[in-house]
């Protein structure tokens, strides 16, 4: 690549992308609350959160006074309440994933200990909002809320409280060691329950003034586990516990507590009902959570694109004035001007980082967004239901059946042209609430674990990366945007809600789904329009790959290993899991382009953005197929050892001597056709001598379908380098402003 500072023949990034750019991206230009909120959290995050990073904060575990003004800080700025409806003391009405990830965002991008910090207050409080009573609701989320002017009083703080000393809890939810039995239960009156719970590692507990706690039941009066509130001033221990001797996210306060507390039932999370004496409650402790992690997770992802993103500015300053201030750095030389940036890898290793932090920013605001439409339908679906009398289990299930065999119907006719379909049965099944609701909830279900997945792990590794442009600065407590403790801090978003078997666990289930799969398939076809109208944006490299995982996904399904055994099998995560990981590549990809494409379209409209919108585009675009080509890698690596890795390799025995030429068969076909015996490896001798190898070479016997799109695959890689040339001479002129806007 040119190392002249030159002006580029194409147009290039001309500034960093900013706030008028990610509102088009994560599709928020039209949310005037949203843009506030994302200003007011900012000013917290630039103003006391990095302060308290850089003043050294983090050096101690401990919950200090000093930290506490975080809470007062996130009242002020709207952070608490944003989860809370108008009614409750919110101030933004109906679904809220989007409004929190960007919070997560704005906080996560100088410190994510901070950002977790202010999304436990929410995941304590998620329980009662998901599955509570209205009682509940209305009382917790008052409590919680920030006072109004005029009121004197301070707002409650919870903690939600699942995971136990080990061996409980963690991975295996079902496992639980809190348990819960009747204390005393008068004839007429509410029965008093005792509570025995120990938390590992919960967030919030410094301070909390009350817990949301997931206890088994101890006795046969109460049918099942349950979600309990416990609060400060309940009868008994409320034992916040030691801290954590955390090596991370030290903004937000961890301990273990100890609850041994007397509580009436009525705190058990979506009430009872009683049946023949016995306490039953309307939902179990994983029925609960089940509930509140399905969103919650979301937010955890986009903590950590927002640190890679973050990365991007304070790297590239980094880069470009190494070498000033020495002898041979003078003003007009390539030295002073590029620093580091003369160099062909420092380049390309910070767009990798920053392609990654798009695509995975680009995958969780997709799935934040995607929930903020599926919660209104989950809720229509619940009160369908609950009108038919259709409750849990086996009847909803068997209704769903006929759903999604609407829902099926509805995706096939989508597919089709227009002037060929049926486009009254179309609208009909487009106001169809539960067809839609199946539909994008198969989507929602898979794009929550993929970004938890793939944001934080692969996340994470990119952060090393970003580390390490930084040279020994990366891991010193002064480097610019404090990216050695936001890699440190990433390994923590890769491990809570679940750490990476628990996505991939769930991703096993929801990627299976019929309406998910043809969604996906209907995904390739999209791509491949895109990639006709829009060369270079890597869509045509990422429809084979999907077009790859996909063969490889039902070769899995109906294939068996060398020994006859099932490949894709709930116990087999060698399969399963690698599927699962293949996929978010795709996913993060996807939704990567899908943006570029947005920004395309609405940009214009945009007079910020419309000036200089050709370089971002174009730069945005090759990050794009930059990403796309590494997605292709990485699914084309993992299928060919699923496809292959399975089948046991010839040997030099009877078995493989099957697939080889005689020599004496070989002399014979020459005198046919001549040369033929120069295109032979596995010939065997007269004497049974043969090549000095493993084996004979293995039969792809099946398999040709499989070598055909791989070998397509990797045609499909042209251009992606010239794209990522270009991008390199983006970093290269790409204006920055002269310092970081937060200390250092
Ligand atoms: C700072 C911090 C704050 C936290 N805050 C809270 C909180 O507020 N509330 C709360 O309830 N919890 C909280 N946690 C707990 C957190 O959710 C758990 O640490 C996490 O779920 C992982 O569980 P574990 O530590 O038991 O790991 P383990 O379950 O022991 O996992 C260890 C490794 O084994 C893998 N693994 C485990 N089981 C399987 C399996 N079946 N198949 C394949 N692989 C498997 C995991 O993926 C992981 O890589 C917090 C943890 C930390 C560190």
């Amino acid at each position: 690549m040119a190392t002249s500072a030159a002006k580029p023949e194409t147009e290039t990034l001309r500034t960093l992308p900013g706030d008028d750019v990610r509102q088009i991206l994560w599709r928020f230009a039209d949310r005037y609350d949203l843009q506030m909120l994302v200003q007011s959290s900012r000013s917290v995050a630039r103003g006391i959160v990095a302060h308290l990073v850089a003043e050294g904060a983090r050096n101690t575990h401990e919950w200090t006074e000093r930290k506490n003004e975080l809470l007062k800080a996130y009242d002020d700025a709207g952070i608490t309440a944003a989860f809370m409806e108008p009614e409750e003391g919110g101030f933004i009405s109906g679904p809220k994933n989007l409004a929190l990830s960007l919070i997560a965002h704005e906080l996560a991008w100088v410190d994510a200990g901070a950002a977790t910090g202010s999304l436990a207050g929410c995941l304590a409080l998620s329980p009662i909002h998901e599955r509570g009573t209205p009682e509940q609701r209305q009382k917790y989320m008052s409590l919680a809320a920030p006072a109004q002017p005029g009121e004197d009083r301070k707002p409650w703080r919870g903690a939600f409280c699942l995971t136990e000393p080990i061996p409980y809890v963690g991975v295996d939810t079902g496992m639980l060691n809190g348990k819960v039995r009747v204390a005393e239960w008068n004839e007429g009156e509410e029965p008093m329950l005792q509570v025995e719970k120990r938390g590992r590692f919960i967030t919030n507990m410094g301070f909390a003034n009350f817990a949301t706690a997931a206890v088994d039941t101890a006795d046969e009066r109460i049918k099942s586990s349950c979600i309990i509130i416990l609060e400060e001033g309940d009868e008994g221990v409320f034992d916040r516990g030691t801290p954590t001797r955390k090596m991370v996210h030290q903004l937000s306060s961890t301990s273990d507590p100890i609850f041994s507390l007397k509580v009436p039932a009525s705190r058990i999370v979506g009430g009872y009902t009683l049946k023949d004496g016995v306490i039953v409650p309307t939902y179990t402790h994983s029925e609960v959570i089940e509930a509140v992690f399905k969103r919650t997770r979301v937010t955890v992802a986009v903590m950590t694109s927002a640190k890679l993103l973050s990365a991007i500015e304070p790297v590239i300053r980094y880069q470009r004035g190494r070498f000033r201030g020495a002898e041979q750095a003078t003003p007009g030389t390539l030295r002073y001007e590029l620093g580091l940036q003369q160099r062909e890898d420092v380049l390309h290793r910070l767009l990798d980082v920053w392609a990654m932090g798009e695509a995975s920013a680009a995958l969780a605001f997709a799935a934040a967004r995607c929930f903020d439409v599926v919660d209104p339908l989950e809720k229509e679906k619940t009160r369908i239901l609950a009108e038919q009398g259709i409750k849990g289990g086996k009847s909803e299930l068997k209704f769903f059946r006929s759903v999604t065999k609407e829902a099926l119907e509805f995706l096939d006719l989508c597919a089709k042209p227009e002037d060929c379909r049926n486009n009254v049965r179309l609208l009909e099944l487009h106001e169809n609430k539960l067809v839609q609701y199946a539909i994008l909830d198969s989507v929602a279900s898979v794009l929550c674990p993929a970004a938890k997945l793939w944001n934080t792990g692969k996340g994470s590794v990119l952060m090393r990366e970003a580390v390490s442009l930084m040279g020994g600065y990366g891991i010193t407590e002064d480097c610019p945007g404090f990216l050695g403790h936001k890699w440190m801090d990433s390994q923590l978003e890769a491990t809570y809600e679940g750490p990476e078997a628990v996505q991939r666990r769930n991703l096993t289930v929801t990627m299976t789904n019929e309406l998910f799969l043809k969604q996906f398939r209907n995904w390739i076809i999209e791509m491949r329009a895109i990639a006709a109208h829009k060369p270079g944006t890597g869509a045509c490299t990422l429809a084979t790959a999907m077009q790859l995982w996909m063969w490889t996904y039902n070769h899995t399904q109906n294939g068996t290993d060398a020994n006859g055994n099932k490949l894709y099998h709930g116990t087999r995560q060698a399969v399963t899991f690698a599927l699962a990981d293949a996929l978010c590549w795709l996913l993060a990809s996807r939704q990567q382009i899908l943006d570029a494409q947005e920004l395309e379209a609405k940009g214009p409209d945009n007079p910020v953005v419309a000036e200089g919108l050709a370089g971002t585009l174009q730069f945005m675009t090759d990050l794009c197929h930059i990403q796309a080509a590494k997605a292709a890698g990485e699914v084309a690596r993992i299928c060919a050892e699923l496809v292959y890795g399975y089948n046991r390799h010839p040997a030099w025995d009877e078995d493989g001597y099957k697939g080889c030429y005689q020599e004496q068969e070989l002399e014979m076909l020459e005198g046919v056709i001549p040369g033929f015996s120069a295109c032979a490896t596995d010939v065997i001798g007269v004497d049974g001598t043969h090549p000095h190898k493993e084996g004979p070479c293995p039969s792809c016997r099946g398999l040709s379908g499989f070598q055909r799109i791989r070998n397509k695959l990797d045609g499909c890689l042209t251009g992606v380098m010239l794209a990522k040339d270009r991008a390199a001479e983006s970093l290269q002129t790409v204006m920055i402003p002269e310092a970081l806007d937060y200390p250092m």
